[in-house]
């Protein structure tokens, strides 16, 4: 019987990310306060139960997310080798520059805040927001030449709307974009990254995705205040989570299991801002792996859900 995390490669990369990836907003304060302390018995537990991935931004929490999460790495005392740590580059708290100058500054000043020599994937960090003809003509090749160098080892890209992959997946040569980080399009409520599988597998393309639980949406106490889905969608999830919660069940529980039951998605980034949370969802993956889902509960979360599937919101440069 399986009671550990599994382990699931990642596209061409030989990397083997746990299927359940520590999203390290939370500890940029981004779903509220959390204390250096709680943030560090965050990444311990996380570590102890299994969890190998990492993922983090300058964005987050305006450069604290990284602080945070390299003090906490530092402090857990084990080989480097035995953790995965992604970070981003392009975005930051002052604005969108994926600008070759300023990327290569990026990921100087994210290993020193990390206190890292190397991190394992650097991601233009949500690519809608800029020019895709510049972060294939300018922010990859500046990647590439960071790879180069010894101070990242593979090369990512992040956004929301699907098409920015495919537009920048179709301009650059094969393996030089390693990794895909999808957001928000892996869950009970969206799950239209499912289409683009078969299209990233057959580049060689390694997949995570991030939100299993739609940044809050399918929580019982509900998304935060800047949370952009419409009233609409809001309510369908509260409704979904009141649901659950009135028959016993735990609706975070199951669109964990619903997101992590795809294989082809290599790691599914949940954010996490309690020891309890990271026992949680460690526990659904194992569950799910051990015993199933329940298929009923989750059918049913379904219907719920049904008027608003695959409902987004707009993001980045509105393009006709
Ligand atoms: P998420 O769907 O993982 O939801 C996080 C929220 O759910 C937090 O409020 C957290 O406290 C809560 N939560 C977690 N486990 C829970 C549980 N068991 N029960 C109840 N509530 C629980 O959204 P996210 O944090 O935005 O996404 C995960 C990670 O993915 C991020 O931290 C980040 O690392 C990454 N990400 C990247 C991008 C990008 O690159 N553009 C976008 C979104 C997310």
């Amino acid at each position: 019987m399986t009671t550990t995390l599994e382990l699931r490669p990642l596209g061409n990369t030989g990397l083997k990310l746990s299927c359940v990836g520590f999203g390290a907003s939370p500890l940029g304060n981004v779903f509220g306060p959390i204390s250096e302390q709680d943030a560090s018995a965050c990444v311990r537990e996380a570590f102890r139960l299994g969890i190998n991935f990492f993922d983090t931004s300058p964005y987050y929490g305006g450069t604290l997310s990284e602080k945070v999460l390299g003090k906490a790495l530092k402090a857990l005392g084990v080989p480097r080798n035995e953790y995965i740590v992604s970070t981003k580059c392009g975005r930051y708290i002052e604005g969108f520059d994926f600008s070759a100058e300023r990327v290569t500054r990026s990921i100087d000043e994210s290993l020193e805040r990390l206190q890292l020599n190397y991190v394992d994937i650097l991601q233009c960090h949500d690519i809608e927001f800029g020019s895709l003809d510049q972060i294939v003509n300018e922010t990859i090749p500046a990647l590439q030449k960071l790879k180069e160098a010894g101070k990242i080892r593979f090369i990512g890209i992040t956004g929301l709307p699907l098409g920015v992959f495919t537009y920048v997946l179709d301009r650059v040569p094969p393996g030089t974009v390693d990794v895909i980080l999808s957001y928000c399009h892996y869950s009970v409520n969206d799950s239209t990254l499912e289409d683009l599988l078969p299209y990233l597998k057959s580049k060689g393309v390694g997949v995570i995705s991030a939100s299993p639980l739609s940044m809050g949406l399918l929580t019982e106490c509900g998304p935060p205040e800047w949370h952009p889905a419409s009233p609409e969608l809001k309510a369908a999830c509260q409704a979904a989570a009141a649901y659950c919660k009135e028959k016993g069940k735990n609706i975070s529980k199951l669109s964990m299991q619903y997101s992590l039951s795809n294989k082809d998605i290599s790691s599914v980034l949940v954010g996490m801002n309690s020891v309890r949370q990271v026992e949680e969802n460690v526990a659904a993956a194992i569950e799910l792996s051990t015993a199933g889902t329940d298929e009923i509960a989750l059918a049913e979360i379904e219907d719920i859900l049904k008027p608003v599937k695959n409902q987004t919101w707009p993001t980045g440069i509105q393009r006709s």
